[in-house]
């Protein structure tokens, strides 16, 4: 064919393509901590495809989610509310079990119900964690708005073999007779003991066919890795191979799957048509030591805590050509994905409910600071912190794990952009920051109705 034929081809397939409304490719990694990627300033783990995201998209570098734990985090993001919204929390369970009964409510409005609204073809690939369909048929995702699913209803250390792991906190082990990995294919179980060494390989392949399938229409892929959760597992071509050990090859294998979606759809020319989002659902799981736990890096404290490195986690946004390359400290957070996704859809959110995602499309596409009230950090339906502007407050603060719960009658300050490790507390010389946050907590409070916890029930 000659060469003019093809790039006329080539551009009218980009035109084509162009018209629609754009993608939307929602990346998850699972307990990935702030300082874990090289472009958050990790030393040794090599992340060349998620740097190179990074460089010629957005970087975050004040990016939250909602919860300090998987469920309610999860359940955020899909929501764009916050958990105690939907009753996906619970300070005293924290996340949804193997046996738990309960699950995303019918009720809740989920991202992808949102975009097939819209048209969009919807995807789901990897974790859940949003309830558990053996137990409850209604949990499934193909019950919440996608068309399509491939994956594990939850985290990979929740249905160990009898007797596994033999003591309390041996999950950091990578023993894989210890632990099943039921995988999905929508309502087919099709491997009861998924080989976690191919998980990421998997749900990548997945993801690419997912893309190639879908071209011709708009799609919503919400592609939610089971790594770096423990037990970690890296297949044969990354094991052994990162100066940081076991956890730098899984993260340094994540980083391949990134490369690999966004070549897809460079491949079919959709890069320029489909935004992509890659985050964490929390900060690192700390208590898993060293080998096998993250890095939230300057933050204070990783998984399962209000201090910063429980909740603030990388936040890349890429659309070649649509978002300018830059680094924002403007504060964004996983809840915003909601808004931002239904905007670029063409679909307006939700009236009939409190919304607490921000729409960030003025800031991504031209580069305009975004207005935001107070951010709340909560620990289960407990409200522990708030940020407001530069400033943060700890009402309580308490360490992700074997730590018991201070409370502070006059609440702790911070200035995190001063001090974004939290080492200096300074409410006695600002009461009036202090005072100005707290009013913004109560507003905040007066919209609250909790629902009724979903983590509680067990099946029998
Ligand atoms: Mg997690």
């Amino acid at each position: 064919m000659p060469l003019l034929l093809l790039a006329l081809l080539a551009a009218f397939h980009t035109l084509a393509y162009a018209a629609q409304p754009p993608n939307v490719v929602i990346i998850l990694a699972d307990d990935l901590g702030y300082g874990d990627l090289g472009c958050y300033g990790h030393p040794t783990i090599k992340t060349p495809n998620l740097d190179q995201m990074a460089a010629e998209g957005m970087r975050f570098t004040q990016f939250y989610v909602a919860a300090e734990v998987c469920t309610p985090s999860r359940a955020a993001l899909m929501t764009g509310r916050y958990p105690i919204r939907s009753g996906m929390t619970s300070y005293q369970y924290r996340v949804l079990r193997a046996n738990s009964a309960g699950g995303l409510p019918a009720s809740e409005i989920t991202l992808a119900q949102a975009m097939k609204a819209q048209g969009y073809s919807t995807g789901m690939i990897g974790k859940w964690h949003l309830g558990v369909w053996t137990n409850n048929p209604e949990h499934h995702p193909l019950k919440h708005g996608f068309d399509f699913h491939f994956g594990l209803p939850h985290s990979n250390d929740m249905n160990p073999s009898p007797g596994n792991p033999p003591k309390a906190g041996a999950n950091a082990e990578q023993n894989a007779a210890w632990w099943n990995a039921p995988l999905y294919r929508g309502y087919e179980l099709i491997d009861p003991k998924a080989d976690q060494t191919q998980l990421t390989h998997r749900y990548t392949e997945e993801a690419q066919k997912f893309i190639t399938d879908n071209k011709r229409k708009p799609f919503f892929l919400y592609l939610a890795h089971t790594f770096p959760h423990t037990p970690l597992f890296a297949s044969d071509h990354f094991k052994g191979k990162s100066t940081r050990g076991i956890y730098g090859d899984v993260v340094e294998e994540l980083d391949w799957s990134v490369g690999q979606v966004l070549k897809t759809l460079k491949d079919q020319g959709l890069a320029e048509n489909t935004l992509v989002v890659f985050t964490s659902d929390n900060g690192p799981w700390t208590l898993m030591g060293t080998e096998t736990g993250g890095s939230a890096g300057l933050l204070r404290d990783g998984k399962g805590s209000t201090w910063e490195g429980g909740m603030r986690v990388p936040g890349i946004f890429w659309m070649p050509g649509k978002i300018r390359p830059s680094v924002t400290t403007n504060v964004a957070g996983t809840m915003d994905l909601f808004p931002t996704a239904i905007k670029l859809a063409g679909g307006t959110v939700p009236k009939d409910r409190p919304m607490d995602g921000v729409d960030l499309s003025s800031l991504l596409f031209n580069g305009e600071a975004i207005e935001r009230e107070v951010y709340c950090y909560y620990r289960g339906e407990k409200l522990y912190a708030a940020r407001l502007g530069a400033w943060k407050i700890h009402y309580v603060t308490q360490n992700g794990y074997n730590d018991k719960p201070v409370v502070h009658e006059q609440p702790w300050l911070y200035n995190i952009e001063v001090d974004p490790s939290e080492n200096h507390e300074i409410s006695a010389s600002h009461p009036e920051i202090v005072a100005r946050i707290v009013a913004a907590v109560e507003k905040h409070k007066a919209t609250v109705v909790a629902a009724p916890s979903q983590l509680i029930e067990v099946v029998k």
